[in-house]
């Protein structure tokens, strides 16, 4: 069997014994006669904002995280602007820092226990995925009135993607994404709410857009998170949609998140940044940015 809800997991977890991270082996033979060379850059197609990868870039972040930022975590996690999470993810995700290693680091200082929680997200989602490994194709919670109608409409995915929907906070997000190969996890949730809840997309295609583009994208937290949003996975709550405003309105108060990636909008204030259609028609004609898809 599998833990289906994260909150039993997460007990275990936490009570579970940890074994020491494996030390570090005293040589590494390799072959002889091949060069290594630099870890290849050239390339980061139009994501031009992506981080250095590789080991040492991974634990030089992990440290000045843990002596850093750590301490502020709970309270700021949830604060796009701030941009104040570890941004570990795709370290995470390609080994080149340890979980284990780095929750043992984490859980007895300030801000541990919170961090220890995401990073146990991340486990249970695997759990998941080996229990039902077609998490990336299949609703893991089928509905019981049979297949879901998921709303075809091809303009409507296009303009989520380019982050031309018109809904200031989605927008960001989405261009956060292209420019990064990364997204704030609480814009990964608006985008994917609106995508699958506001629009009625199914959430495959959302998960492949993503997979598509995230430095960190993994199948088992890419579409156990997608399907926990659209209601089709672990989430207690399967009914339960995010409304981007509301959103906007509490984690972005001030617009900074908008006005960094959405440049068409830097000259408003909140809350008409986030509510572009609100203005006069003259104004909103000049800033070349779309009436909303959905408001
Ligand atoms: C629709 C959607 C898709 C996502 N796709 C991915 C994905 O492909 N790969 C991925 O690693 N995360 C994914 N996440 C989870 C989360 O958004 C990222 O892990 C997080 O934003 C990475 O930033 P960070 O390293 O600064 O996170 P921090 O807040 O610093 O968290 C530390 C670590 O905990 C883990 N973690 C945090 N939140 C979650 C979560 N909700 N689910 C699983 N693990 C979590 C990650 O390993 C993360 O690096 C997705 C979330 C959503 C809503």
């Amino acid at each position: 069997g599998h833990y289906r809800i994260f909150t039993p997991y997460w007990r275990t977890w936490r009570t579970a014994a940890w074994r020491q991270p494996c030390r570090a082996p005293e040589t590494v033979s390799v072959p002889a006669g091949i060069e290594p060379g630099d870890l290849p850059f050239p390339d980061r197609g139009s994501s031009a904002g992506l981080l250095p990868g590789g080991e040492r870039a991974g634990r030089d972040r992990a440290t000045a995280w843990l002596d850093g930022p750590l301490k502020a975590y709970g309270d700021e996690r949830d604060l796009l602007a701030s941009d104040e999470t570890s941004r570990l993810s795709a370290y995470l995700r390609f080994g080149c820092v340890s979980p284990l290693a780095l929750a043992q680091a984490a859980l007895s200082r300030p801000g541990g226990e919170e961090f220890c929680r995401q990073l146990a997200w991340c486990d249970f989602f695997h759990q998941v995925t080996a229990a039902f490994p077609d998490i990336g194709t299949e609703d893991y919670r089928p509905s019981p009135h049979g297949p879901r109608n998921w709303a075809e409409d091809p303009d409507a995915l296009d303009a989520w993607r380019a982050g031309r929907t018109g809904i200031p906070v989605v927008d960001a997000g989405m261009r956060q994404l292209t420019a990064e190969g990364f997204m704030h996890n609480r814009a990964r949730m608006i985008t994917a709410s609106f995508l699958t809840r506001t629009l009625g997309i199914d959430w495959r295609h959302g998960y492949r857009h993503f997979r598509e583009l995230l430095a960190d994208g993994d199948v088992a937290c890419n579409a156990g998170n997608w399907q926990w949003v659209a209601g089709t996975g672990n989430n207690p709550r399967p009914g339960r949609m995010l409304n981007p405003l509301r959103q906007a309105a509490r984690f972005d108060h001030d617009g900074d998140y908008v006005r960094r990636y959405v440049p068409e909008l830097a000259s408003l204030a909140a809350p008409y940044i986030h509510t572009p259609w609100k203005l006069p028609t003259a104004h909103r004609k000049q800033l070349n940015y779309p009436d909303p898809l959905s408001a």
